[in-house]
This record gives C-alpha cells, structure tokens and sequence, in this order.
C-alpha cells in the first residue's frame, strides 16, 4: 500500500497545472492502491468522497502546491479511517487500577496471541499493575509450556493445566485464582486453529461466557493482507471485540489490514508489536503509522527535531537540494554533523527513510564511530569531490586512494564510505521532485 500511494502521489508531483483531469487519475492511483491492499470497498469510496470535499480544485488552479493539497487530504482520511472516524468506535480501554480487570486475547493460531499476552502484561506490569496470566489452549500442543516460559522469563505469575482438556474451565479456574490473588490484570490465552472454523468460534464463546472479560483483544498478523476484513469481522461477530493488537508490522507487511481491523471490529488499535522480543511492543500513534503507510516516513518527528538543531533559514536550502536531486558528500557531511547534534542517535535516525538500516538497535556506538570515520574521510576530500555527484571521480581508485590515505584509513573504509553515499543518494533519488513537509504540515492539521 505504501509505495502504490506514494507512487500515485509522486504522479501528481510531475504535473506542473493541475486540473481536474489529473486530480481524477491520480484519485483513480489512490483508490486502486487502497483497494488492493483490501480496505473495504465502502470505506475507499467514502474516503475518495471525503478527499474531493478537502481539495479544492479553484484553490489548485491558483497555484497551491498540488501535491501537498492532496498528499494531506490522504493523510488525514488515513488517520481518519484508523481512529475510526470519530464517534462509533470505542474509547481506548485502560485497565482500572485496584480492579480484577479481565482481558480475553483472540486470533488465528500463529498470529502472535502468546507472545503479545505477555508483551501486554509486561508492559502494564511496568506501569504498577498486578497482572496474571492465564493459558486457555488446550489445543496447540505445548502451549501451556510456551506460555510459562515466556511469563517465567517476564515475572508474571501464570495459570494453566497439562491434563484439563476443557478450555472454558482452565480458564475460569485461573481468573478465580488470580481473583483471590488480587492481581489487577488478568489476561486470558485462547488458541486459535490455522482456519477459522465453527469449533474455534465456538471455543471462544465459551471462554467469554466462562470469564467475562471486561475486555476482548483481538491480534491480527500484519502479513495477512487480504484476510484482514474477513477475519476481523468474524471474530467481532463471535465475541465482543473491542480492541486490536497488530502483530508482526517489523517484517515486511505494510500494515493496510489494520484499517480493515478498525473498520470491521470498530474498535482502535491499541498496541503494535514490532518483533519477538518482549519489549517489542508500542502502544498505537495514528499518524506516525500513516506516515510510514504513505512511505513517508515519520517526518512529522524528524522535522520538530531538525527545528531544534538547524537554524530555520538554513533549512530551506538543504531540502531544496535534496529534493533537486544534487545529493552530494557535502550534504552528506552536514547531514552526519546535523545529526550528531540531533542527540539520541537511533530515535532520528529510525526516522528518516533510509537512514533507518543504518543503525540496528544496540549499536549506536559502533553506529557513531562509522560516521566519525566516513567524516573524517571526507576531510580529506577536495571541493571538486566534495560537490560532484559523478560515481566516476568518486570511484576513482587513485583518488579514493588519496582519500584513504589523507586520513589514515584503509582502502577498505574509503568503499564503504562511497557504498554508503551510493546507498543514500539512490535513496534521496527516490524523493526527488517530493514536497517536504514543512513544520505544521503532517500531524498538526
Ligand atoms: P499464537 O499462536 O497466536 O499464540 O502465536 P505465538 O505467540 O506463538 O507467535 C507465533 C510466532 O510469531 C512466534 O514465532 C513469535 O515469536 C512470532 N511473533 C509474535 N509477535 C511478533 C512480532 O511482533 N514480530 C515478529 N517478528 N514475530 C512475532
Ligand atoms: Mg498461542
């Protein structure tokens, strides 16, 4: 979804008039990106409606910034569409302090309920909450032995039988037990089967029925795409949904079935988990997560930091010269030293497309050391190489030669230097002709 729209949007960026002729193909671009990433029919066409009220085709034709008109316009019908548009879908659900809260997780077997039950309960144990976990899957074959571990491993005290066979009893037993325990949060396990069929539905009736949650979660694997809708709103019709967890959103599903989930279950999403670790677990921003659909990255949070460092009458410059296209090693020089100054240097980085690879967690240290040395060889650079954006002086092994030596390196580190600059400028590349926002575009309309 992601790249199609950005591609439908980048179209419109070519069109230097805009009328109500290229207004329509690119709707056209929008609406098919949606619809094959399986959002509802219904809700693509009402977005579609809602998208023309928001452009204003005079205001176009007067020469506003085609491209930024409409790219917000799709923003907004985004995060519009995944808060549900207002009134009918559900508040977020806080677990009252002090109070047997009982939260039932649902979903197709391998979506990530067991790993997220314990992501979940972490996270509130964390805030001072009680919680307790309960494993109510009598179905997939060590289960239970999966569910100790993890909450073994997290602290958290858990409930579960090796002999029971009936689901709906483990799992009343164990939200009677922590009941007595006093734990605040009790979370309830369920399995799921590779299909959805009656006796899972079934199954999941009776739990409800056995617990009463006061809560009902249902987990959704990002990479199911096309299944989104139908799955959420099966689920939604057996127990009453009323909140949604995405699983999975580190890999490479672009995240379009969470609007189908919203949609479906009319209910928000609560949480994102974004790997196996337990600790791989976000509590939900809309418009971050619109942001990296439209393949934009999060540039609402990058911009507010770049505010904080680069004097605002400097910004103008370098971002004309990056979306011109004349990306260059002194850019790329200002850029490390800019971002040196932005502090905590994987939350910017993570930010910027691109430059999110460049720093795997947990290594920063060496993540900053590689800038240091890729600085220092463009020390040691002249002007001309400096402002050329030709690989072929780059690459030229006499000067890269040079280059190395001036600064103490190896050959080897003078490759990686340039592989680097050929990674970010094919990156900047892809943005050519792109509209910055700039501050109180996204995320603050
Ligand atoms: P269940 O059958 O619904 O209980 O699913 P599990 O919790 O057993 O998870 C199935 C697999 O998905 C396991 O290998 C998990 O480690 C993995 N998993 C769960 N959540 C995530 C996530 O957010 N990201 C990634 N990469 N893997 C996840
Ligand atoms: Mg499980």
């Amino acid at each position: 979804l992601g790249s199609a729209l950005a591609g439908a949007l980048r179209k419109l960026g070519e069109h230097t008039v805009v009328d109500e002729e290229v207004m329509d193909a690119c709707l056209k671009e929008v609406t098919k990106a949606l619809l094959q990433a399986d959002v509802n029919v219904q809700y693509v066409v009402q977005m579609k409606k809602n998208i023309v009220k928001q452009v204003n085709i005079q205001e176009l034709a007067a020469g506003l910034n085609a491209r930024k008109l409409l790219e917000k316009a799709v923003f907004n019908e985004l995060v519009n569409m995944l808060e549900g548009g207002g009134a009918e879908v559900k508040e977020k659900f806080v677990p009252k302090k002090g109070k047997p809260n009982v939260v039932m997780f649902v979903g197709l077997q391998g979506c990530g309920k067991t790993t997220t039950c314990t992501k979940y309960a972490y996270h509130f144990q964390k805030k001072g909450y009680k919680p307790a976990l309960v494993c109510a899957d009598t179905f997939r074959a060590g289960a239970f032995d999966q569910l100790k571990q993890n909450a073994t491993k997290a602290r958290i005290p858990f409930y579960g039988s090796y002999t029971e066979t009936d689901p709906a009893k483990i799992a009343a037993d164990g939200v009677e037990r922590f009941k007595d325990e006093k734990n605040d949060l009790i979370i309830v396990d369920t399995s799921g089967r590779h299909k959805q069929e009656d006796s899972l539905f079934e199954e999941m009736r009776q739990v409800a029925a056995a617990v009463q949650p006061d809560m009902t979660i249902f987990v959704m694997d990002s990479s199911i795409g096309q299944a989104a809708q139908d799955q959420a709103r099966a689920f939604k019709a057996t127990v009453d949904v009323g909140s949604v967890i995405i699983t999975k959103l580190d890999g490479h599903a672009k995240g379009g079935g969470a609007i189908s989930a919203v949609a479906a279950t009319k209910s928000p999403i609560a949480f994102i988990g974004t790997g196996e670790h337990i600790d791989e677990f976000e509590a939900f921003d809309t418009k971050p997560f619109v942001s990296r659909l439209l393949g934009l990255g999060d540039w609402t949070g990058l911009i507010d930091k770049i505010n904080d460092v680069i004097p605002m009458d400097q910004q103008p410059e370098l971002m004309d010269k990056l979306v011109a296209g004349q990306f260059t090693m002194r850019i790329l020089y200002e850029q490390f030293a800019n971002i040196q100054k932005m502090g905590p240097m994987s939350s910017v980085m993570s930010m910027i497309p691109g430059m999110d690879g460049m720093l795997p967690k947990g290594q920063e240290k060496a993540s900053q050391a590689k800038i240091k040395r890729m600085m220092c060889l463009m020390d040691s650079m002249t002007d001309e190489e400096l402002d050329t954006t030709s690989l072929k002086i780059l690459q030229d092994p006499k000067r890269m030669e040079r280059i190395g030596r001036g600064a103490g390196r190896g050959p080897g580190d003078v490759v990686e230097l340039v592989e680097e600059y050929k990674r970010m400028s094919k990156m900047m590349g892809k943005m050519k002709g792109m509209k910055m926002p700039k501050k109180g575009g996204y995320g603050h309309s």
